[in-house]
């Protein structure tokens, strides 16, 4: 019999932040570093160190032992410790693309301080693994990946090919038993000894080769006195090696011919929990964190690289904005199936990024603003189509097309004198902090004058955001006046002319570019009427509230946003009713009421009172209590715009339990489609699973999901499931508006039934007084979800110009068409942009005046491009640019 060797790897899996905040978690990180450098100095023999994959480690432990970094690089580059490639251990599913490459690429560039990160795609706790990790691998350079959760039952072997929907692939190392296999080894020989071959047993059907023995688990130190033993094993017998090794190494020597074969997503729960109720836990964190990178990516970063001067690129701003992403997207923080702590840190980490974002946006319009020919009000388009939206702006003057414009609210002129005292006219002043009078009004300039019969004061209050008025300035100089005649009157002039705020269409905008405001006719306009039940119609789509239920009816399909509440006794990580649950899903009133006419935007408000239990009593497994709570449904439909537009909020007042709204499929369906990392993934009607872990199929969506005719673009990644099944399929769709549970982790679920964490009351979960939201917009029949998901989620920017620079009235900035675009950034003063072909066929893409090369994700050139360029079904591809026109 040959011998076996057997690979041990000690690492330590090392959560950051989870069932104890980040900053507690560091005293244990900071004393198991301590001791790992002593450990791998001192003795030789324990050759090699698994850091976990992710660099982030090494900077919080150097944070409070900047004197041992010299000790770790010296570890490092001879390959004692592994660092990386990660910046730290995300979840796939619940952030964006961007935020798993700006992971990686911060993980490769910090860890190329310590003589480069390990070359291999570790994934140990992920839960699941997104369909084009295996290309975004590919994409830096890697040939391995490390998996464990998610694989499905057909995988038989430890190792396999992982195959991402364009065709490119990696050697998945799978690990049937997870990252803690060989964790907290015997120090005596023969007991060792019989683990091992115990594990031998347990898995020799799945093995290729070697055994790989991952000693170490969640926050464990290194193993003092591996080396010794394993020698100790070594001569015990001889049909077993044993030894200290790396995953690298390991893999050098793995099988990678004739491996069995999977293409796409990895969310199997047939050997390890997928813990798939994450995705619907603390509904605000997954708001929070798309806010925050819909800001970053599809506003900040292409509006400062297209629109700021090259010399101002906020590159440091940007980095600070996407450390705090990146910290946020650790599988233990976004996936908040944390304590409360943690929680309130991922949400301040998302408001920080958002709020750079939101700051860098400010900069880079009115740079635009500055540089425009003419005075006057803007569009601004953030993303690569050209295409129409809708804008409110400020207008002054009476002239006004009614059949174009919506007016919102309306602000009479008030030009009028008043006589004050000195001291009053102080005291407003003090109060007076920036030009700003109220939303829609702006003093645009102050004239002081000192006549014989008193202080005269002239001010103009109008519309545009004036920068140039120095508020500071004038009011010193009136103080100076009324200091000089504490006694005189004070004459008040205020000019201040009739404003509106107006709703309309604007004409279409190029992509990445902009356009003088200019309302468009309406060739649909919306309209709302009450003829016993309220409709909202634009001849392309037609909403009928039905004010028995509440629910409303999309082109004559009765049912949308029908509210369903349940029992959930689950946890943090999995939904699971109590055992005799109740469904409330009927109003016990509903008032409906007509809020806009159109002929811009027509709405509804839908008032719908329901009865839902307190909580669920743990013994009875019964709902008990009750609530009353009014839901409030806002539904819009626009002019020229077939989405309908569905806003639905309540005040969270019970415990224990889960909210979905339902929506027809129009049709029955056997799969549906949602956005994922780079593509759209294709899902079936039923989930893999195993008696430890059922197999729910519920599934996280990112911007959009679509089944039979109905496609939901909504804001913020939701949990759905496809319901109503029948032989023929499914006809609705539910999606999970909130999951309120408390437990961090529960034992006995009837879901799963051992705990996938500690046993920890977590109240935040609950999210009980907490204001829900659910922003979305639904579409019957064809459409493209890509375009219709910046309609609704990235509207057109209003931009207020007072001339004075060379732009013309209408332009472009980047012109690309023929793939989406992922990201427009500048790095190293190139321009950058990603791209991706999310459709099955390969696609021609268009550059005009455009030209540079493909980089991988290393930065690393690929292939010149000059005006075009072809992407391969379901690539991804990142271009840097050598020529700006
Ligand atoms: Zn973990």
């Amino acid at each position: 019999m040959a011998e076996r060797r057997i690979a041990v790897v000690p690492h330590t899996h090392w959560d950051r932040e989870w069932y104890e905040p980040f900053q507690r978690f560091r005293f244990a990180l900071v004393e198991m570093l301590d001791e790992l450098l002593d450990l791998l100095e001192s003795d030789p023999s324990f050759t090699h160190f698994l850091l976990d994959g992710q660099v982030a480690v090494i900077d919080d432990y150097l944070a409070i032992r900047p004197e041992n970094e010299g000790r770790l690089r010296a570890l490092t580059a001879t390959d004692r410790l592994s660092i990386g490639p990660w910046y730290v251990l995300m979840d796939e599913f619940l952030v964006s693309a961007e935020t798993i490459v700006r992971d990686l690429q911060m993980g490769i560039e910090r860890g190329s301080d310590f003589g480069g990160i390990m070359e291999v795609g570790y994934l140990p706790d992920m839960f699941g693994h997104v369909a084009q990790m295996p290309q975004i691998l590919a994409q830096a350079g890697f040939v391995d990946a490390v998996v464990w959760r998610g694989v499905p039952s057909t995988i038989e072997h430890t190792g396999f090919e992982w195959v991402a929907p364009d065709g490119s692939s990696v050697r998945a190392e799978y690990l049937p038993l997870g990252y803690g296999n060989g964790a907290v080894l015997s120090e005596d020989a023969k007991d060792l000894l019989v683990r091992v071959r115990d594990q031998e047993a347990e898995l020799e059907g799945f093995l290729l080769g070697d055994l790989l023995l991952m000693n170490g688990s969640d926050h464990l130190r290194a193993q003092r006195s591996l080396g010794r033993v394993l020698t100790e094993v070594n001569e015990l017998q001889d049909d077993l090696h044993l030894e200290i090794s790396s995953l690298p190494a390991y893999l050098k020597t793995a099988p990678r011919h004739e491996l069995a074969r999977w293409v796409g997503e990895l969310r199997s729960g047939a050997r390890a929990n997928l813990l798939m109720g994450v995705a619907s836990n603390r509904v605000d964190v997954k708001r929070a964190v798309a806010r925050a990178e819909r800001t970053l990516e599809r506003r900040a970063e292409p509006l400062a690289a297209l629109f700021l001067p090259e010399s101002s690129y906020p590159e440091r701003f940007f980095n600070l904005a996407w450390r705090q992403m990146v910290l946020n997207a650790a599988h233990d923080s976004v996936c908040a199936c944390s304590v409360d702590e943690v929680v309130d840190q991922v949400l301040v980490r998302a408001a920080e990024a958002r709020q750079i974002g939101e700051g860098i946006i400010e900069r880079s319009t009115k740079s635009l603003a500055s540089s425009m020919a003419r005075a006057g009000i803007y569009l601004l388009n953030p993303v690569a189509r050209s295409r129409s939206g809708l804008f409110e702006a400020v207008i002054l003057g009476d002239e006004l097309d009614e059949r174009r414009v919506q007016v919102l609210s309306e602000r009479l002129g008030l030009p009028g004198s008043i006589v004050l005292d000195s001291t009053t006219v102080k005291t407003v002043l003090a109060m007076l902090q920036s030009p700003k009078v109220d939303d829609d009004a702006w003093v645009q300039g102050a004239v002081i004058s000192d006549e014989e019969d008193g202080v005269h004061l002239t001010v103009t209050i109008g519309p545009d955001e004036n920068p140039e008025v120095d508020l500071v300035a004038a009011k010193a100089e009136l103080s100076t006046a009324l200091n000089a005649r504490p006694e005189a009157p004070v004459f008040v002039q205020l000019d201040q002319p009739r404003t509106r705020r107006i709703l309309a269409r604007a004409q279409d905008v190029p992509g990445f570019g902009w356009r003088a405001f200019e309302p468009v006719e309406l060739v649909h306009p919306a309209e709302a009427r009450d003829d016993g039940s309220v409709v909202l119609d634009n001849g392309l789509v037609r909403v009928e509230v039905d004010p028995a239920n509440g629910s409303f009816s999309l082109d004559g399909v009765a049912g949308f946003g029908r509210l369903v509440d349940g029992g959930d006794l689950g946890d943090s990580y999995n939904y699971s009713p109590p055992a005799n649950d109740c469904v409330v899903d009927q109003p016990i009133a509903v008032s409906v009421t007509l809020l806009e006419k159109g002929p811009v935007r027509a709405s509804a408000a839908i008032t719908a009172i329901y009865l839902w239990p307190d909580h669920v009593d743990g013994g009875s497994q019964r709902r008990l209590g009750q609530h009353e709570v009014t839901v409030t449904t806002t539904i819009c439909v626009l002019a020229d715009d077939a989405l309908v537009r569905v806003e639905t909020s309540f005040v969270n007042p019970a415990r224990d339990h889960r909210v979905r709204v339902h929506h027809p499929l129009g049709e029955h369906a056997q799969a549906s489609r949602a956005e994922c990392a780079f593509t759209i993934v294709e899902r079936g009607l039923e989930a893999e699973g195993r008696p430890e872990e059922l197999g729910l199929p519920t599934f996280p969506s990112r911007r959009f999901v679509q089944a039979g005719r109905l496609t939901v673009i909504h804001e913020g990644l939701h949990e759905y499931e496809l319901v109503d099944l029948d032989e023929s399929g499914a006809r609705t769709l539910a999606m999970t508006v909130l999951r309120s549970t408390g437990m961090l982790s529960r034992l006995g679920m009837t879901s799963r039934p051992m705990p996938a964490g500690p046993l920890t009351p977590v109240p935040g979960l609950q999210l009980v007084g907490q204001e829900i939201t659910a922003r979305y917009a639904l579409g019957l029949g064809v459409v493209d979800p890509y375009a219709a998901a910046d309609d609704v989620l990235v509207p057109l920017e209003v931009v207020v110009s007072l001339g004075g620079g060379s732009r013309g009235t209408a332009g472009s900035a980047l012109e690309v068409s023929g793939a989406e675009v992922s990201s427009v950034t500048r790095r190293n003063g190139h321009l950058e942009v990603r791209l991706f072909n999310p459709t099955d066929r390969a696609c021609s893409v268009r550059l005009p005046g455009r030209a540079g090369w493909s980089v991988d994700l290393r930065g690393r050139p690929l292939l010149p491009f000059e005006g075009e360029l072809s992407l391969r079904a379901q690539q991804f591809a990142t271009l840097r640019f050598s020529t700006e026109p």
